[in-house]
């Protein structure tokens, strides 16, 4: 394998590439909208997904196909994989794009998921609420990320409808949420990093703390989950399974098939880091081993946080990432830190 195509040019698409860079490896950067990370691949294609000559040329440009993004549609899917592998497959994909089949999968093989109930329109709502109660959680089946397609409900008079398909959750009352990025090889291999304790603020992840400080028992288990969803997906690449911590045990809350934001601690704590380690796995190259050698708070930097750019230049042990987009807005991801702890 030479050249890796990347279906979207955001940052996971971006530090993918510098990971594949350093492996001696080309990229190519699929992306249908302005790619304002993308700028570090060898090669990107701005061009919709409905393009069928620019999804050809991207294929027969490269070996091998994986994602940063998991709303491909699927007829340029269909046409991509007629043409080349892509990593990880489809099923992983289609699985997790969704989050009735999500939670159903899960249910499936085992896990436990929040009560869930499907809200195929507005009419089925109330319905839902007297089978799951509330407080609950109203989401879109699809396309939801950073809180986004989200509606909490309380009282069930005043529930509000999220415009879209949707599945409602009951609330959670977890002590603590974590998430395991674990990666699958060709062969079938599995290697974890250590769970990450992440803290949201407004719906988006905030930071991310390893050692996470939950008891090996439970650690362990989290990462036992997490290789069980792997090795039923078949999956190759690197998978992200975001857990809540309860008194009856661990909750899947969702998986993202794709390097993860709660995994950029790996970049610093970690001899090979997730993006390389996605980027071995969908190469057919061996895993890294997921060791952890030192204790780190990776901190999202939002919107207007990058005006702390100057300071955290200057701040000891701090690694620090800029995603090169521009203008900050509110909510838009600009960059993160990995503070070395310990
Ligand atoms: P991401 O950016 O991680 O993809 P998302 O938009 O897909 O986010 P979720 O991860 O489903 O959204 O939910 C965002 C956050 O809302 C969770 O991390 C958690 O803090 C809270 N949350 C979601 N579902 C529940 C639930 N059933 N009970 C309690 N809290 C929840
Ligand atoms: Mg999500
Ligand atoms: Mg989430």
């Amino acid at each position: 394998i030479r050249t890796i195509g990347i279906l979207g040019g955001g940052q996971l698409g971006r530090m993918l590439s510098v990971a594949a860079s350093r492996l001696g490896l080309r990229c190519h950067i699929y992306e249908p909208g302005a790619a304002p990370a993308a700028d570090v691949a060898h090669q990107v294609t701005t061009a919709p997904y409905e393009d069928e000559a620019a999804l050809r040329a991207f294929a027969d440009s490269v070996d091998v196909i994986t994602y940063e993004f998991e709303n491909v549609p699927t007829s340029a899917l269909d046409l991509l994989e007629s043409i080349r592998p892509i990593r990880p497959n489809r099923r992983a994909l289609a699985v997790s794009q969704d989050r009735l089949s999500e939670k159903s999968f899960l249910n499936e093989i085992g896990l436990a998921t929040a009560p869930f109930a499907d809200v195929p329109d507005e009419a089925a709502l109330a319905g839902a609420i007297g089978q799951i109660g509330a407080p609950s959680i109203l989401k879109t089946r699809r396309l939801g990320y950073d809180g986004k397609g989200q509606v909490r409900i309380t009282d069930p008079a005043t529930a509000e409808w999220t415009g879209a398909p949707s599945v409602l959750e009951g609330f959670v009352d977890f002590s603590a949420e974590i998430s395991v990025i674990i990666a699958r090889g060709e062969d079938g291999r599995v290697a974890a990093f250590d769970p990450g304790l992440n803290v949201h603020r407004d719906g988006i992840l905030h930071t991310t703390t390893v050692p996470c400080g939950l008891p090996a028992r439970a650690t362990t288990d989290a990462v036992l989950i997490a290789a069980r969803i792997a090795n039923a997906l078949d999956y190759i690449g690197v998978l992200g399974v975001e857990l809540f911590v309860t008194p009856a045990g661990l909750i899947v809350n969702e998986i993202a098939p794709r390097v993860h934001n709660s995994g950029h601690w790996t970049q610093a704590g970690c001899a090979v880091d997730q993006f390389e380690q996605h980027i071995r796995a969908v190469a057919g190259l061996p895993l890294g081993d997921g060791k952890r050698y030192a204790d780190v708070v990776m901190e999202n930097l939002i919107g207007e946080d990058v005006a702390r750019v100057p300071e955290l230049l200057q701040s000891p042990n701090t690694q620090l990432h800029l995603y090169g987009k521009g203008a900050p807005r509110p909510g838009r991801k600009m960059g993160h830190v990995n503070r070395i702890t310990g």
